[in-house]
């Protein structure tokens, strides 16, 4: 008995001290935290990164020539109060959140927020780099997941993972085995869930998205795992994702509109457990600028420019990529729609920014233009099912296809229609003959690629087979 009490007496005087001093006392210099230098590296960029001067770094690593720093050095980085071990950089996965990678890392949140001089969640987007201290061979826990439900005690997860309560709590950076909080992720050890996204349910056991920095014109793929029997929704920026199973779980693709301004934009996702469980997430994504060029300004027929006439038009054609036909056709990648000696032969490519007649840059370039003449046979880029034949002002000729789950490709400027709608078309099938119909400045193809209701950057579906 008296061995027990005594040992639980220590254990508590030890326990506030794991707590609140997560990191240990420095230690003559010995333990200053440093950085090993990566190519690519410059003196300045790296004092940029942790928030010092160039002076102060230079003293500190006894350097007088800022340019001859080589790859492979190990410089100490001061004024980081608190922290010691290797500075690291990490990518932010969809998912995580402060509190998560503070125990992943098992750092305090605070340290881990004055190191990257993070002031809001917000600012922890998914594919942001952080800077991580590891100390030497100490690499981050195994983990697996564990959710506390409302009403369940942290003693009651810790039998059900077959651990120890304070054990968890302390994993946890928890004061206490009181202090779990419902609807809460807790780390446990075992099982190694690297790339587990810790703000989701534990039944969603990983979220791909993909491109992870998204770029104006791309297209992002969500890929989520999880079980079936889930109902799961989400919206990237302002767009409603669509998702369709798959045997791994779930997979939404949306396009990311090419004049959306550069920034921070809210992924969420949210659904409904087999269980009836409910779960929402949210995190912020960063759309990059694609700098798209400015393209000198067009003179075309002033008709195809006048507002009465292009408003009623851009909307029939919004209107047509809008409809999700929950069938997939399409496999791999998408064919070229023009012959073989016209493949790579662009006269414009997409999301190039426009203005017509002397006017604003209002415009952007929608699709990607292929060489050709009045006549060229024209392909059907996947299989898929005709939904719209037309002849517009500004279009011409044009044949939209639909390939399901919101996939749609466009033909314009045709001089012949060789299709109706209803029609299920495959690829390397003619559709129609190219033209200079509508507005254009000559004979040429402009092919569209729609995803979820945005044209998106055509090359990528030739290049890349989605999902
Ligand atoms: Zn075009």
């Amino acid at each position: 008995m008296r061995l027990s009490k005594l040992l639980f007496i220590s254990f508590a005087v030890i326990l506030p001290l794991v707590i609140y001093s997560p990191v240990t006392a420095q230690d003559g210099g010995q333990d200053q935290p440093y950085y090993i230098v990566q190519e690519g590296d410059s003196l300045w960029e790296i004092a940029a990164r942790f928030g010092v001067t160039l002076e102060d770094l230079q003293q500190a690593n006894n350097i007088s020539d800022p340019g001859q720093v080589v790859i492979g050095a190990r410089l100490i980085i001061p004024g980081l109060k608190g922290v010691n071990g290797q500075l690291n950089s990490i990518t932010v996965a969809y998912g995580e959140t402060l509190r998560s990678l503070s125990r992943r890392y098992d750092l305090s949140d605070t340290t881990l927020a004055q190191l990257n001089r993070i002031i809001s969640s917000a600012e922890l987007y998914a594919g942001v780099t952080l800077i991580i201290p590891t100390i030497e061979n100490q690499n981050p826990v195994p983990t697996e997941r564990a959710n506390l439900t409302s009403g369940q005690s942290l003693l009651e997860l810790a039998v059900l993972h077959g651990k120890d309560s304070w054990e968890l709590a302390l994993d946890n950076n928890l004061p206490g085995t009181w202090a779990g909080l419902p609807g809460d992720t807790l780390r446990v050890a075992g099982d190694s869930q690297g790339d587990a996204p810790a703000g989701l349910p534990e039944s969603i056991t990983k979220v791909e998205v993909d491109p992870l920095l998204m770029i104006q014109g791309g297209t992002t793929v969500v890929k989520v795992s999880a079980p079936p029997g889930m109902t799961m929704s989400g919206s990237l920026a302002d767009r409603t994702l669509n998702f369709f199973p798959q045997d791994y779980g779930y997979v939404a693709l949306q396009g990311i509109h090419a004049m959306t301004p550069p920034g921070l934009y809210p992924l969420t996702l949210a659904g409904e457990l087999p269980d009836g469980e409910r779960f929402a997430f949210s995190q912020n994504v960063l759309v990059k600028n694609a700098d798209f060029p400015y393209d000198p300004s067009l003179e075309v027929n002033p008709v195809t420019i006048d507002p009465a006439v292009t408003e009623p038009e851009s909307e029939l054609w919004a209107s047509l990529g809008v409809l999700v036909t929950p069938e997939k056709m399409w496999d791999g990648l998408f064919a070229s729609p023009v012959p073989a000696e016209f493949k790579v032969c662009w006269t414009s490519l997409f999301g190039n920014r426009r203005s017509y007649n002397g006017g604003t840059y209002d415009y952007f370039h929608s699709g990607l233009d292929f060489c050709g003449q009045t006549g060229t046979e024209l392909y059907a880029s996947a299989p898929g099912k005709v939904v719209y034949i037309g002849e517009l002002t500004v279009r011409g000729g044009v044949v939209v296809i639909d390939h399901g789950w919101g996939v749609y490709t466009a033909y314009d400027h045709l001089s012949k229609i060789l299709v109706q709608p209803g029609d299920m078309v495959q690829p390397g099938q003619v559709i129609g003959l190219g033209g200079a119909t509508g507005r254009t400045t000559g004979p040429h193809l402009h092919w569209e690629v729609w995803v979820g209701g945005v044209q998106v950057n055509p090359q990528d579906w030739l290049k890349r087979a989605y999902p």
